[in-house]
């Protein structure tokens, strides 16, 4: 329940019914609940004190036993496209990144699992960085909370959709990820729509049908190779997660909510386009063969290079061939824009100005450095 980095029970990160209860124990009626996650999450208020429909004697019992707290603000920005990215430290000093992207009526808020991330993704700068830890309920949410506080016209306007594509894998961190997504649709939270939450991950079939059996939000994967050997190597829990077998978790996941959908929902298949590396014609032949069997959408995103990238991004000409390809065939394909771009926000990026506890990102870059002295003088 919440994040223990405190003495008092950080309510920011307690759903719904963990709020009951916590009101219960205190001998306090179960709608209490209901008016401090309204209080904390819709209105922004985080001082018992001004939680004007509570009693007074209960407001500062709440001020001795609990409290509300956010992350802390280090950092702000807003991009010329008007992306807004913060850094935010966390109790132990950690620091995670958030994203706001605008787009027309569309906000997206772009959300950290964890500090760090452990799969390594080849193309990716938080793989680089190593992992830290797992981010807490209150951790996670505190980020949609300082998100949805920054628009003078409240929470309601300020974030329309969440994706948790930001730092980490989030079906790695389940235990605290999926109260955080129940507070997300809760409506007397944020009351977001289950189609407007995205967990994306990189393919850990057993927790794809374990968030399918708990709860119904919209899913991502982050797939960028259309053949295992490929796979195995820019993605490496492929080697764990084969492609047919997380094409199947896939298909499962679908069925598990498709009945009150009308067979109209989808999986949105993220590929990085990587020159000459998974941007051939045939990647994206093989890639229709391989989603033949899984109802899906592709999200083709230009790589976005960062300091020491073993890879460059595919020229335009080879995005849109390979998306003319998939529509072609009849797949819905859209070429994702790149946002943020001056502050560091676009995706895989995400390693920016947090601080590199393991100097993982360093050992690497000095072997790619050596790997291409090596290349030079044998060349
Ligand atoms: S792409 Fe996602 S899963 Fe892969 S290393 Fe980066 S943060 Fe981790």
């Amino acid at each position: 329940m919440g994040d223990d980095a405190g003495r008092k029970v950080n309510l920011l990160g307690l759903t719904l019914t963990e709020l009951e209860s916590f009101f219960l124990e205190l001998g306090e009626a179960r709608f209490r609940a209901q008016q401090v996650m309204k209080w904390v999450h819709q209105r922004g208020v985080d001082d018992f004190a001004a939680m004007t429909d509570i009693a007074k004697p209960l407001r500062q019992r709440l001020a001795a036993v609990a409290e509300v707290r956010l992350p802390h603000v280090v950092y702000e920005h807003t991009a010329s496209d008007g992306t807004r990215k913060w850094v935010l430290e966390l109790a132990d000093g950690a620091r995670v990144e958030t994203v706001l992207i605008p787009d027309g009526e569309r906000r997206t808020l772009c959300v950290s699992s964890q500090v760090g991330c452990a799969l390594d993704c080849k193309f990716c700068s938080t793989g680089k960085q190593g992992f830290q830890r797992d981010l807490s309920t209150a951790e996670i949410i505190g980020q949609l909370a300082i998100a949805s506080r920054s628009d003078p016209m409240g929470a309601a306007r300020a974030v329309s959709n969440v994706v948790m594509m930001g730092m980490g894998e989030p079906l790695l961190n389940y235990d605290q990820l999926l109260p955080a997504l129940q507070i997300m649709l809760d409506d007397w939270a944020y009351g977001l729509s289950k189609r407007r939450v995205t967990v994306s991950t990189s393919g850990i079939v057993p927790m794809i049908d374990r968030l399918g059996e708990d709860i119904d939000v919209a899913l991502a994967v982050s797939l960028h190779a259309s053949n295992d050997e490929l796979r195995d190597q820019l993605v490496p829990v492929n080697r764990k997660y084969p492609m047919a077998e997380l094409a199947a978790a896939c298909r499962r996941y679908l069925a598990r909510h498709q009945s009150n959908e009308l067979g109209r929902r989808r999986i949105t298949m993220e590929y990085v386009m990587l020159a000459g590396v998974n941007d051939q014609p045939e990647h994206a032949r093989q890639l229709l063969r391989y989603l033949a069997a899984v109802p899906s959408k592709v999200n083709l995103i230009p790589f976005n290079p960062f300091p020491h990238a073993p890879y460059e991004r595919s020229s335009r000409s080879a995005i849109l061939a390979f998306q003319k390809i998939l529509v072609d065939a009849g797949m819905i394909c859209t070429i994702r824009t790149t946002r943020g771009d001056d502050i560091d926000a676009a995706c895989g990026q995400l390693v920016g100005q947090v601080e590199d506890r393991t100097r993982r990102s360093q050992r690497w870059a000095q072997q790619i450095l050596q790997e291409r002295e090596i290349f030079r003088r044998s060349s």
